[in-house]
């Protein structure tokens, strides 16, 4: 689905085309016209080309004298082969990480949304896609500010895009996994009973309620998210963020699994808490062992 969403040219600076992960094609060959870099393009993409490729033609002047970063056709064939190449390959990471989410248990329906980083460009499940059976086709992108350049995006968009924002995160899950939304309807955080949710960076806040899709939960979700790798949404589910999607699904089965673990212990009494001490002597052990650190 890999399209070209624009092109300019300004006199005799070459034609540039973007593609939707933001690579930029710079046309060399003079003459080359838009029309041209479309058919090529599409030729990349198979038969179904011609439907999907959207270009918009900017002004293509006949050039008469080459600029330096022009490049042959050839050349312009093989950057957009590569284009193609990381296309595919973030959308099937997109599409694997959607999979393992549903087969864990995490999400139900069409609840719960995944998305991944790529540069300035951010690849969503496209609104009401179910998670365990999403195809290519569920698939949108957007750019940073919201920007839709591909598909139709998941209702929350602005909280991804608001957390990509404020913190280095390379791909973000949210989930109505039952155990961590059971949580959310009922604490304000969910405290460290176990060393390993030190890993997310400590106690889980919970996010205050407020409708989905809008800017006030995407708001109230970043800040839960301070100094974190998770938080919880107040009657809602939960969001997991990590540099990587293999990460962030890991990162949602955890939260999954200390808050079944909260539930478990609490029907036994009440749940011991680590202290600031005993985590930080966790901390001090993992270092001592050779574990990445456990500070977020
Ligand atoms: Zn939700």
């Amino acid at each position: 689905m890999a399209q070209l969403v624009g092109w300019s040219s300004a006199g005799a600076a070459p034609l540039v085309a973007r593609d939707v992960l933001g690579e930029s094609l710079a046309v060399g060959p003079i003459g080359v016209s838009a029309a041209t870099v479309a058919g090529l393009a599409g030729r990349q993409r198979g038969p179904n080309a011609a439907t999907s490729l959207h270009g918009r033609a900017g002004h293509v002047g006949s050039a008469t004298r080459p600029a330096s970063n022009w490049v042959s056709i050839t050349e312009l064939q093989a950057r957009w082969k590569s284009v193609e190449a990381r296309w595919r390959n973030c959308r099937m990471d997109l599409l694997q990480a959607c999979h393992r989410l549903a087969a864990a248990g995490l999400v139900v329906g069409t609840a719960g949304n995944v998305s991944v980083r790529v540069g300035e460009r951010v690849s969503l499940t496209a609104k009401g896609a179910a998670l365990g059976e999403v195809t290519p086709d569920d698939v949108a992108v957007t750019d940073l500010e919201g920007k839709v350049l591909a598909g139709s995006p998941t209702s929350e968009l602005e909280l991804h895009l608001a957390i990509y924002r404020r913190y280095d995160a390379g791909a973000i899950v949210h989930t109505h996994a039952p155990m961590a939304t059971a949580l959310a309807c009922a604490l304000d955080q969910l405290p460290v009973i176990h060393y390993q949710l030190l890993t997310l960076g400590g106690a889980i806040r919970v996010a205050p309620f407020q409708p989905f899709g809008t800017r006030e939960l995407a708001a109230g979700v970043v800040d839960a998210l301070r100094g974190r790798a998770a938080a919880l949404l107040a009657n809602h589910g939960a969001v997991n963020y990590a540099s990587s999607l293999v990460d962030a699904v890991e990162g949602a089965v955890l939260l999954e699994w200390a808050s079944a673990l909260y539930l478990d212990a609490s029907r036994l009494g009440t749940p011991r808490v680590l202290d600031e001490q005993q985590q930080a002597a966790v901390r001090a052990s993992a270092v001592r062992h050779g574990y990445r650190s456990l500070s977020w």
